[in-house]
């Protein structure tokens, strides 16, 4: 049924990222969709898959296709490193003049792609996908992706579009600006939001799952969106200090009432043991909250501070001159696994 696709070659005009984690159930009909698009574009294209650290069939079957075709061509990662950080890793091998980035459960459609590459040609440099409709997500789901979507939006410190995922299209010239951006705890579409560059969107409907289950349970939700406003936005932390503020302020304020009325001998002075309580437990729980804020920002510094590699490559398959680059990906010098972007330490100057 499939025939082997073109043999690899140096130059590819468009390379389609998409990260697998337990996806066993969706790609074969990924896989057969894909090439089928593959095969309408107008120039040799190349599927980098990023097996995020998939504990079902999934690798199996993406080593299969990368035998039948070779067109598609496998990164490893050593564990599960994440959603975000899987489709970084596939953005840096990826050697297209266009490189699209989608999901593998088939809630992007593949047939997309020459919409995207159109919107290329006339020249924007980041066309992304927005969902117009979202089909068989929970009312939750919606509910709290369009809540997050507007705080995100009010907060950050660059423009973002609303209901835009990662699945979009990049040129060669945005990538690149892209992937000097190293940070530990990314938050992939606003940092390409942030980067500028001609922007544009094609809507879409997003379909439901097509096989299997979420594989953002609201533990990575919640950390995603994390990541979206403290890694864009300094806000949360003038808000402490207003609050501070405002509190410091009203307890002063607070305190001269008192001093005058006891001056002006009004009022009867009653002892209340609730008040107190209440005034000791709604500061001590706003002091948690100021401090667990700036934590945030703390842990950040912490992540970027030990400077660890961004993921690590178990095993890369398909990429040209495959030997020596593969062992470049798997050893990289930088902790960046990149075929174009690869830093070679300079050999030592004769003694
Ligand atoms: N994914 C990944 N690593 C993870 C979680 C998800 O590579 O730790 C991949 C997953 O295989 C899929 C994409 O990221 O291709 C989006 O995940 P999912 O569809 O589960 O998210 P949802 O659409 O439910 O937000
Ligand atoms: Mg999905």
């Amino acid at each position: 049924m499939w025939d082997r696709g073109p043999d690899p070659v140096d130059s590819v005009k468009y390379s389609v990222v998409i990260p697998v984690y337990n996806e066993q159930e969706s790609l074969p009909a990924l896989l057969d969709r894909l090439r089928t698009v593959l095969d309408q574009l107008d120039g040799p294209a190349e599927v980098v898959l990023v097996d995020d650290g998939s504990r079902d069939a999934s690798y199996r079957l993406i080593v299969e296709a990368n035998r039948r075709d070779s067109r598609f061509k496998i990164i490893q990662l050593s564990r599960n490193f994440g959603h975000q950080v899987a489709i970084t890793a596939g953005m840096d091998v990826a050697s297209g003049e266009a490189v699209v980035i989608m999901d593998a459960d088939l809630q992007d459609p593949p047939e997309l792609i020459p919409e995207l590459v159109e919107r290329w040609q006339q020249g924007y440099e980041v066309v992304y996908a927005i969902r117009e409709q979202r089909d068989g997500e929970t009312m939750f789901k919606r509910k709290t992706a369009s809540m997050f979507y507007g705080l995100q939006r009010r907060l950050a410190e660059v423009d973002q579009p609303v209901e835009v995922g990662d699945f979009r299209l990049v040129d060669r010239r945005a990538l690149h600006a892209f992937l000097q951006m190293r940070e530990r705890n990314r938050y992939v579409r606003g940092m390409f939001s942030w980067i500028g560059f001609r922007q544009t969107a094609v809507p879409y409907t997003r379909a439901s799952r097509e096989a299997g289950y979420s594989k953002y349970p609201l533990r990575k939700m919640v950390r995603l969106a994390f990541d979206g406003v403290i890694g864009f936005s300094t806000a949360p932390l003038r808000f402490a200090l207003a609050i501070g503020l405002l509190i410091a302020g009203g307890s002063v304020l607070y305190g001269i009432t008192l001093i005058a009325m006891k001056l002006a001998g009004a009022g009867s002075y009653v002892p209340g043991y609730a008040s107190l309580l209440v005034t000791i437990t709604f500061l001590s729980g706003v002091q948690l909250i100021v401090i667990g804020m700036v934590g945030q920002y703390v842990a950040r510094i912490y992540d970027e501070a030990r400077a660890r590699p961004l993921y690590l490559v178990r095993e890369a398959r398909g990429f040209a001159g495959d030997g020596q680059a593969a062992d470049d990906m798997l050893w990289p010098a930088d902790g960046h696994a990149s075929l174009v972007h690869r830093q070679r330490v300079p050999p030592l100057p004769p003694s």
